[in-house]
C-alpha cells in the first residue's frame, strides 16, 4: 500500500489525534468518522518529436530537481487530457501543437511536500515539422534538449512511468 502521508494525524473536522490512512486512497478520523479520498491524479505527458529527435526538459524544481523530464503536467478539473497538454506545453514551453497521438498510460507516484500522490500518467505522441522557438517557464524548467530517444539513458529521467513509456515508444520507432 502507498504511504500516502505519515505526518497526517489531526482530523480537519474534529481536530482528534485520530486520523489516519485506512487503504491505498482514504484516511479516516476513528473519532469522527470524517473520510478523505485521496483519489489517483491524471497527468498528462509529451513525446514530442522533431526530426527523429525528442525533446526532455530538466527539472527546475522538486520533486527530483535537475533532472530529466519529458513534457507535461498536471490536468486540472474540468479538463480534459487534450486540454491539460494543450495548456501544460504552452504554459511550459510556449510551444503550440497542432497534433497529438495518444499512446497509453502508466501508474506513478508523485511525492511533493511529504505528501504521495497516487497518478495515471497518459501519453501522447506529437510530431513537429518545423524546429520550435522555447521559451522555458523558469519556475518548472531549468533547460531543454533535444536527444536521440535511442541515447537517453533511463535512469536520468525523473519518473519510472516515463523510463517505462519511453521503452514502449522505442519499440514504436
Ligand atoms: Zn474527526
Amino acid at each position: 500500500m502507498i504511504q500516502l502521508n505519515n505526518n497526517l494525524r489531526f482530523c480537519p473536522q474534529c481536530g482528534a489525534q485520530s486520523f489516519s490512512q485506512r487503504c491505498a486512497k482514504s484516511l479516516v478520523c476513528s473519532e469522527c468518522g470524517f473520510t478523505y479520498f485521496h483519489n489517483v491524479a491524471a497527468t498528462v505527458t509529451g513525446f514530442i518529436f522533431y526530426q527523429n529527435k525528442l525533446l526532455l526538459v530538466k527539472r527546475g524544481q522538486q520533486p527530483c530537481l535537475g533532472m530529466l523530464d519529458l513534457p507535461g503536467g498536471f490536468v486540472d478539473s474540468a479538463e480534459s487530457n487534450e486540454q491539460a497538454l494543450t495548456r501544460e506545453l504552452m504554459e511550459e514551453l510556449q510551444l503550440t501543437i497542432d497534433n497529438r497521438q495518444y499512446l497509453f498510460s502508466y501508474p506513478n507516484t508523485y511525492t511533493y511536500k511529504d505528501v504521495t500522490y497516487p497518478t495515471l500518467d497518459s501519453f501522447f505522441m506529437i510530431k513537429l515539422n518545423v524546429l520550435p522557438e522555447i521559451i522555458m517557464q523558469a519556475s518548472e524548467i531549468s533547460d531543454y534538449c533535444w536527444l536521440n530517444p535511442h541515447e537517453i539513458e533511463p535512469e536520468t529521467l525523473a519518473f519510472d512511468s516515463h523510463k517505462k513509456a519511453l521503452q514502449a515508444v522505442l519499440a514504436l520507432l
